[in-house]
């Protein structure tokens, strides 16, 4: 007989194990399955934004990723130059002071790599009850009325196991086999480049700022290449692009070969760098033509993949894990209507689609001048894209006049519906665990109560402004801390009113 679950997830990478994650933390039967025998054993995605971290607040595990990124809080620098020791071409940051988002947000940027972070969603995903088995793939999905039936296979015993799922949560990577056996398909550009990855281990010396995340972009005479420090001392990731146009492959990157380039770009001719590991990939700007299928959703680098100039892959997965967590759990309580679930695409898409544009013209500037842009949607500044994004869906009751705006300076926050409710001191432990209703005065708690959600009377005048209310207005928090709509004014019928609001926003 087939095992039942409520949540399938597949892939344990940092999408499938934020979505597994904030599943098993409301309380949702969830399965995940990874067909690697672990986690990520490469660093990849380093960093953690403010937003991520936010997240990672509210499932009580941002103090341990702090922990395991101690570069975090001493600042990024970010260079492009024709060698460590060359010619500056452009200081694109000095010390990440230049991030300023105090007016936003309490919380700080982390640096951890995907290899530390993913073990840590995976023991709190666990401790929170989800099941997760690796070396474990799905081979086969079909999908009806009632719910998703798969195969999975035990990649050492070869045994096939059969699950029946009510919805499945496909964070399958970049390469996504379900989003091919679902037919969706992909517009963007594909192999903008080509990267080697080697982490090596080399004392630099004074080359590289020890203490902060010292990261370049290398335009040498024979090479362009990334490098930057890790969280290890004199560990480095160094990835010079390759171009299989012009007849070149990884294999042709020999040990001697890298060892010269390594040289060269540290200006240390004499550097005997041990490489511990090498690896390739494909750079590319893709984005899924839908993000959903009847009861499958994509997640992560299964819906888009962005250029890595921007370093916001691995955090927008965690933001769609996340999503889609709160509105399957909502829908799987009967709290919430299953028209909820197609806010997922209606508000994830655009995000995924802004990081995607904005990343290329920074790959422009930083690594490939003459990249075609023309094409290509404007880009916006990348801190308002991060903490100052705007939903747009039926999860949100958008306020008129509507300036069509995308995003938000976050110097400036407004608190309309649809953007991040600014996290001050005094209201980010309020939010993100469910819904709440934060008031300027005792005016609205009994409608609260009857509406069961919590609320919050805040009184400070800083609450106030910065979520743009009167004496006695309030705003109603989703909880993944996005303001669903909000009172500016007292209201005569706080009761009804918020009735009527939580049934358009939940589509009940
Ligand atoms: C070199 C490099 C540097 C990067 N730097 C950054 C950065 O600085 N910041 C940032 O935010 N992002 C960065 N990224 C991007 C980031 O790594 C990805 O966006 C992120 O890993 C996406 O997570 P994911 O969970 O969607 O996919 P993945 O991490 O790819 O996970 C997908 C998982 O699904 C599993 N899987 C696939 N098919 C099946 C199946 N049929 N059954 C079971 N399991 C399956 C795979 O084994 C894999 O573990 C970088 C990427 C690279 C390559």
């Amino acid at each position: 007989m087939a095992e039942r679950v409520q949540v399938l997830v597949v892939g344990a990478g940092l999408g499938g194990l934020s979505a597994s994650l904030f599943l098993a933390r409301e309380g949702v039967d969830v399965l995940t399955v990874e067909r690697h025998a672990g986690t990520s054993v490469h660093s990849r995605a380093a960093g953690q934004n403010w937003r991520t971290m936010e997240l990672f607040h509210w499932a009580g595990i941002d103090r341990e990723v702090l922990e395991v990124s101690p570069r975090a809080s001493q600042g990024l620098r970010i260079t492009v130059a024709t060698s460590l020791a060359g010619r500056v071409l452009h200081r694109l940051m000095n010390d990440g002071s230049e991030f300023d988002v105090s007016t936003s947000t309490t919380m700080p940027a982390g640096m951890a790599g995907q290899d530390v972070v993913e073990p840590i969603l995976l023991a709190h995903a666990e401790k929170a009850g989800a099941r997760v088995r690796f070396r474990t793939e799905l081979t086969d999905l079909v999908q009806d009325d009632d719910g998703v039936t798969a195969t999975l296979r035990h990649r050492d015993s070869g045994e096939e196991t059969v699950v029946h799922a009510d919805y499945v949560v496909a964070a399958d990577g970049g390469r996504s086999g379900i989003r091919a056996r679902l037919g969706i398909g992909t517009t963007g550009l594909d192999a903008l480049s080509h990267c080697l990855g080697v982490v090596f281990d080399a004392d630099l010396g004074d080359r590289v700022q020890a203490g902060v995340t010292d990261l370049f972009y290398l335009q040498h005479g024979d090479f362009t290449a990334g490098l930057v420090n890790t969280d290890l001392p004199d560990r480095y990731v160094f990835a010079p692009d390759y171009f299989p146009e012009k007849g070149e492959s990884p294999a042709d990157f020999t040990h001697d070969r890298l060892v010269s380039m390594i040289r060269a770009a540290t200006d240390l001719p004499q550097l005997e760098p041990e490489i511990v590991w090498t690896g390739s990939w494909e750079i590319a700007a893709r984005l899924a033509d839908r993000f959903r299928a009847g009861r499958v959703f994509l997640v992560g680098d299964a819906a888009k993949v962005t250029p890595p100039t921007g370093g916001q892959g691995g955090n927008t997965a965690v933001g769609d894990g996340a999503d889609i967590a709160w509105k399957l759990a909502a829908v799987l309580r009967g709290e919430a209507g299953p028209a909820l679930l197609d806010t997922y695409e209606a508000e994830r898409k655009p995000i995924a689609r802004m990081i995607i544009d904005t990343s290329l013209h920074n790959m422009k500037q930083r690594m490939h001048p003459g990249l075609d842009v023309s094409g290509i949607g404007e880009p916006e500044d990348m801190l308002n894209a991060i903490l100052g994004f705007r939903y747009r869906s039926t999860a949100v009751l958008t306020e008129e006049p509507d300036d069509g705006s995308r995003v938000e300076d976050i110097n400036a926050p407004t608190g309309r519906p649809g953007f991040r409710a600014p996290g001050l001191a005094s209201t980010v432990d309020l939010l993100g665990q469910s819904w709440v209703l934060l008031g300027t005065d005792d005016g609205w708690t009994s409608a609260a109560t009857e509406a069961g959600i919590d609320c919050h009377v805040v009184k400070d005048e800083l609450f106030a402004s910065r979520y743009g209310l009167s004496r006695g207005g309030a705003s109603l928090v989703r909880p993944d801390g996005v303001v669903a709509w909000r009172a500016k004014e007292p209201v005569n019928d706080p009761a009804g009113e918020l009735r009527r609001v939580l049934d358009a926003v939940l589509s009940r």
